[in-house]
């Protein structure tokens, strides 16, 4: 009855695998939010999505929006992934 030990060792595969897309989603979230963001149609000042200047310390983190739409695209992200 060697076999019966297979279909749970199955089970908490799948448990850990989903646990690990989770940490990787979040880690993901994390990760898009820190890295240098680049866009199309940032002019090197500018915030991409109003046109408002987008404050020096924001710029030398490469971010092209300024803090408002960047909040606003946090929060719907955050809605978006629960
Ligand atoms: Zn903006």
């Amino acid at each position: 009855m060697v076999d019966e030990l297979e279909p749970s060792a199955d089970e908490n595969d799948r448990a850990s695998n989903a646990e690990f897309a989770h940490n990787q989603d979040a880690l993901e979230r994390v990760r898009a939010l820190a890295k240098p963001e680049t866009d199309p149609d940032f002019d090197g000042c500018h915030c991409v999505e109003c046109g408002e200047p987008i404050p020096k310390a924001r710029l030398a983190l490469s971010k092209v929006r300024g803090v408002t739409c960047q909040q606003r695209l946090e929060d719907l992200a955050a809605r978006h992934g629960r």
